[in-house]
């Protein structure tokens, strides 16, 4: 039989042969019980259809379709191979490592292999790309490294699997050292034949510091109220009163990120206060436009330790996601001074490692010294609107869009939206919807557009509902920023059937849309630059319609009294012009915050990757003692803070030096 099976595999594509398991999948009477049988089933059931459409259809299944990852073992027949070359891999890849064979262990990778080190090598977070990039740095670290105890996951998360790509293997893995307990992720393609086991080598792995030994994470079990006497209320108010004299870490922000790291670091027993300029954790939200409803799904933006209510909507409302903010405070058990900003500047003391921070809260102020300033004020400076000629001659109404209220406002209004990123069309559609009168956006360069739909089945792929979010999460990560750019380009094709509609109807219309970084879509444009994207929720079609209208390749260059002169000499009519132009670069805002001294020893802003695809400065080193920044997404802080709370933890016992 398996004489048989190799004759067929090699007689048939990959691609074919995993299209017909997913296809089988759902055909009741199909027993599953051999690939061959699937093979041949599929190629009765698709008699006719040339091949090459039924690989491309395959693709689209196994990166877009969740019933791909769904595939049981035991279902697509492949469990023995996914076991026999996870299992054979990862027994060199220890052996290797364990012998410090820096040679060897590379050869384990493929040429243009992925190694992504969350602390495991070094107290940073890294991703080396190729062999040479991946020898010198464990030639540099593995001598230090004294793994030990690896361990091939067999749960039914990280368990050998056939991987989200077609002819991939995956499997988790845990290992320890002397002083921390470690876990990885590794994702496997095959070289030559599949059945060559030798020939599967690593595209990517993951290796990480999960845990310091004796100072894990608390969890429910760990009760970290000690019991019930004092009460949980007394011993609350106890370790709260300790943290308002002297917190071992500030944070500034209780945005998620901040409220994030916060969560964690409880749970890890590294007392903190969050200070918030708000009178209310969850008002940035509540600031900005009232249609906002994230454009991300649920699964993707679920907190730490918290997953949303069964019933919760898959677009989370703008007011919704403010409450459950503010509700996080509560059900975490969270410090955090709202009404409270830190007053210039701070200083930092190199002897004692502590900071000196005084607080204006609530028009007092109070003086703090943390070991370390966590700064979680989001990746935005002030609302930016340019300035333009004879602006203040104009008589109509000029704003921002974070003070945009609402399209009821101007019914029967003439407007202008001045930028084409995901505000300004979700303000044109509110707009349109409440009847302005005219709604025209202005597009200075161009956009890239996606349905918001696309995206969502993107995030779904790494965030599927069943799944729990922290398995995501570090599935997610495993995957290097730049290898999952790669990856957005090479099946950026599959989801045209899906977008052509909308990009070539907003092309007809005027508009310059264009395909992202690397022709990868949305999500790259997320980490570089926050902005210049559009998730598109009902705005295109409109404009397509001719309900909107765009005028593209122009910038407005002068106001009259009623109207605005655009870069090309036209003119457009306007009661309002609203400027969805973005925000200010963050440096100036951390500049006042911080002082400029203090930002000049930094490496960076936080604002950006670095050329491995890591935050220059986020939850790592940024070359301030005691300085620290959470930027990002919903996922960063999520998983990077225990990764951050790690090195607090590690510093504290002196593993780490800065
Ligand atoms: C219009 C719009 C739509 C968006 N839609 C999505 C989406 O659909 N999905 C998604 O994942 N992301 C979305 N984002 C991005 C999202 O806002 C960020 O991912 C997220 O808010 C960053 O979280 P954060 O905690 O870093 O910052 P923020 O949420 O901005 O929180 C920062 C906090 O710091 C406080 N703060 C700032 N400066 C100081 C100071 N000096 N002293 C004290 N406190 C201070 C602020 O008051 C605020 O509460 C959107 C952003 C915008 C502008």
């Amino acid at each position: 039989m398996s004489e048989c099976l190799r004759r067929f595999e090699k007689k048939t594509s990959l691609s074919l042969r995993l299209f017909s398991l997913v296809v089988l999948k759902n055909v009741p009477h199909c027993s599953f019980n051999h690939p061959i049988y699937v093979c041949l089933e599929t190629m009765r059931l698709f008699q006719g259809v040339p091949q090459a459409s039924l690989e491309q259809i395959l693709v689209s299944y196994a990166i877009l379709s969740s019933n791909f990852q769904a595939l049981s073992d035991d279902q697509c027949g492949r469990s023995s191979l996914s076991d026999e070359v996870a299992s054979a891999w990862f027994a060199r890849f220890s052996e290797h490592l364990q012998r410090g064979d820096v040679a060897s262990t590379t050869s384990l990778f493929l040429p243009n292999g992925w190694l992504r080190d969350f602390l495991a090598f070094d107290w940073d977070l890294r991703t080396l790309h190729g062999h040479e990039k991946i020898s010198s740095y464990l030639s540099e670290h593995l001598p230090n490294s004294n793994f030990l105890g690896f361990e091939l996951a067999s749960d039914q998360y990280f368990k050998p699997s056939p991987g989200p790509m077609p002819g991939t293997v995956t499997a988790g893995f845990s290992f320890s050292t002397p002083i921390a307990n470690g876990r990885g992720y590794f994702n496997l393609s095959s070289t030559t034949e599949m059945e060559d086991i030798a020939g599967w080598k690593a595209s990517t792995v993951f290796i990480t510091i999960d845990s310091l030994k004796n100072h894990e994470e608390k969890g429910a079990a760990g009760d970290i109220y000690g019991g019930r006497c004092p009460t949980w209320g007394e011993a609350r108010d106890i370790e709260w009163r300790k943290a308002e004299e002297e917190p071992e870490v500030l944070i500034i922000g209780a945005g998620q990120n901040g409220l994030q790291v916060a969560a964690r670091l409880q749970q890890m027993e590294i007392s903190s206060l969050v200070v918030d300029k708000n009178d209310r954790v969850g008002d940035t939200w509540r600031r900005r436009y009232p249609t906002l409803a994230l454009h991300t799904p649920k699964t993707h933006h679920s907190l730490l330790y918290q997953s949303f209510p069964s019933n919760w909507p898959f677009w989370t409302p703008r007011d919704k996601l403010a409450e459950w903010l503010e509700q996080y405070v509560v059900s975490q058990d969270l410090l955090v001074w709202t009404k409270s900003r830190v007053m210039p500047a701070p200083t930092y003391d190199r002897n004692s490692k502590r900071w000196t921070v005084t607080v204006n809260k609530a028009g007092q102020t109070c003086t703090l010294h943390p070991k370390h300033v966590v700064v979680a004020t989001g990746m935005l400076g002030e609302p930016y609107i340019p300035k333009i000629e004879d602006q203040e001659i104009f008589e109509g109404q000029i704003m921002h869009s974070e003070g945009f209220s609402g399209g009821a406002d101007f019914t029967g209004k003439r407007v202008i939206v001045v930028g084409t990123g995901n505000s300004g069309a979700d303000i044109a559609l509110d707009l349109s919807t409440h009847k302005a009168r005219s709604v025209t956006m202005i597009q200075r360069s161009t956009t890239v557009v996606q349905p918001a739909s696309t995206i969502a089945e993107q995030h779904l792929q790494v965030y599927p509902p069943d799944v729990p979010v922290e398995v995501s999460d570090f599935r997610a990560f495993a995957t290097p920023t730049f290898r999952l750019f790669e990856i957005l380009a090479e099946t950026r094709g599959l989801m045209w059937d899906q977008e052509k509609d909308l990009i070539e109807g907003l092309r007809k219309a005027g508009m310059n849309v264009d395909m992202g970084p690397y022709g990868a879509g949305i999500l790259p444009l997320v980490y570089l630059r926050f902005g210049g994207f559009w998730m598109d929720v009902g705005c295109g079609d409109k404009i397509i319609h001719g309900e909107i209208k765009v005028k593209s390749g122009v910038e407005i260059t002068k106001f009259t009294k009623q109207s605005i002169v655009l870069s090309d000499g036209s003119a457009i009519e306007a009661d309002v012009v609203i400027f969805a132009t973005g925000y200010r670069h963050m440096a100036q805002m951390l500049k006042n915050l911080l002082s400029d001294e203090i930002i000049d020893e930094t490496y960076s802003l936080p604002n950006g990757l670095d050329e491995e695809g890591e935050y220059e400065v986020g939850y790592r080193p940024t070359g301030h003692p005691g300085l620290w920044y959470a930027p990002g997404s919903f996922n960063n802080s999520r998983l990077q803070s225990k990764y951050l709370g790690i090195q607090f933890q590690a510093l504290n016992i002196g593993y780490m030096k800065l």
